[in-house]
């Protein structure tokens, strides 16, 4: 059978491996598994969080309110931003999508960074777009100003902090690049780990509702899946002027999220301190992991996330390493499909870092 054309070149996304496919595949017991590849929460969600959705179970039978007014509220008050400046999706994952959808066409430019998450190629493939590249591994302004200037891009895309890398931009910084670029390019400044660099580096903290106050074309995105440890409901959220938002609805699907989500990340927000702590604990336990990457001359690239990401030396191999961790039962990110000899580790609690830094020991 003939599919749509722009099909051709997308390769699909290659998901984190889940923990079932390491009890079916390797034969180990679900409970010596260590999951460190999807930058999830180790700590999970807030106690609250799940109470309240037990509350509501007896309502799944029922269609989600799809104006989404609880949530939209909530978030609205944590940002200082009205409702008509929210879009919510099934992820941030969906936002991106209709973002793209929105924006661009057959032909368009999209410009990302050369290492950046997969689903802004994917999305920008699937409507016959061409993907422009950087070409540093950490988000260039100058880099990114002349490609801008020579491509015209339609979007583009900043990620910061930065998955895969887990570097962040200076806020400043990324706002003068905004400064140069026309208001008809729509600037997409992903934010799924602005928690994490918002307490490390107060001059890495992207504050949305003054970012759409000066401009009308730039897109913030956040999510519930990671700092929130709601990764399974699946919640993200758009914020922008109204003129981007009610474009972006109008390739929104109706009742794209479900009821029990829609709760779950509404409490979310009622326990910031849950996720305080959480946040806290990251840095805590990176300091272990900068101290092994030390200890064994292995290049660490500084992080403002929930992860970090191991450069190793050319006699390391890093799909053999990951191969090998995924036989014990340590499931990690290999980055060679990113062009990288490098892992992904997402940091988790203090017992699943022990024991990754055992695991690896004979390794690195
Ligand atoms: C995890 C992630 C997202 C989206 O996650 P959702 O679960 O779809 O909200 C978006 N951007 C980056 C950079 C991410 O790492």
């Amino acid at each position: 059978m003939n599919f749509n054309s722009a099909l051709e070149n997308i390769k699909s996304y290659e998901a984190g491996k889940p923990i079932e496919l390491v009890v079916r595949e390797y034969g180990i017991d679900k409970d010596h598994i260590v999951k460190l590849a999807s930058n999830e929460n180790p700590f999970g969600c807030s106690p609250k969080v799940k109470d309240a959705v037990r509350n509501i179970i007896d309502n799944m039978s029922l269609y989600p309110d799809d104006s989404m007014v609880k949530l939209k509220s909530a978030l609205g008050k944590k940002y200082g931003i009205r409702s008509d400046e929210l879009v919510i999706g099934a992820g941030s994952d969906q936002v991106i999508e209709f973002a793209i959808h929105a924006k661009a066409h057959n032909g368009s430019k999209v410009l990302m960074n050369s290492v950046t998450f997969a689903m802004y190629e994917i999305y920008a493939k699937q409507v016959g777009a061409v993907v422009v590249r950087t070409t540093s591994r950490e988000h260039n302004m100058e880099e990114f100003y002349s490609l801008y200037q020579e491509h015209k891009p339609s979007i583009i895309f900043l990620c910061t902090p930065n998955n895969p890398t887990g570097d962040a931009l200076d806020a400043q910084d990324m706002i003068s690049f905004i400064e140069k670029v026309d208001s008809d390019t729509l600037v997409i400044v992903d934010g799924a780990y602005m928690e994490y660099a918002r307490f490390k580096d107060a001059s890495k903290a992207v504050e949305p509702k003054d970012l759409i106050q000066k401009f009308d074309n730039v897109l913030f995105l956040g999510t519930f899946s990671k700092a929130y440890g709601l990764g399974g409901m699946r919640v993200g959220y758009g914020i922008a002027s109204e003129p981007i938002i009610k474009a972006l609805y109008k390739v929104r699907p109706p009742f794209n999220i479900t009821t029990l989500s829609l709760e779950a990340a509404s409490v979310a927000l009622e326990d910031e301190a849950f996720v305080a702590e959480c946040i806290a604990d990251n840095f805590k336990e990176m300091k272990r992991y900068e101290a092994f990457a030390d200890g064994k001359k292995i290049q660490i690239i500084e992080s403002y996330t929930n992860f970090v990401t191991l450069s190793l030396p050319q006699a390391k191999n890093s799909s053999e390493i990951a191969q090998a961790l995924l036989k014990k039962g340590m499931i990690i990110r290999d980055l060679s499909s990113y062009g990288l000899n490098a892992i992904r580790v997402t940091i988790g609690t203090q017992v699943q870092n022990s024991r990754f830094f055992e695991l690896c020991e004979p390794l690195l």
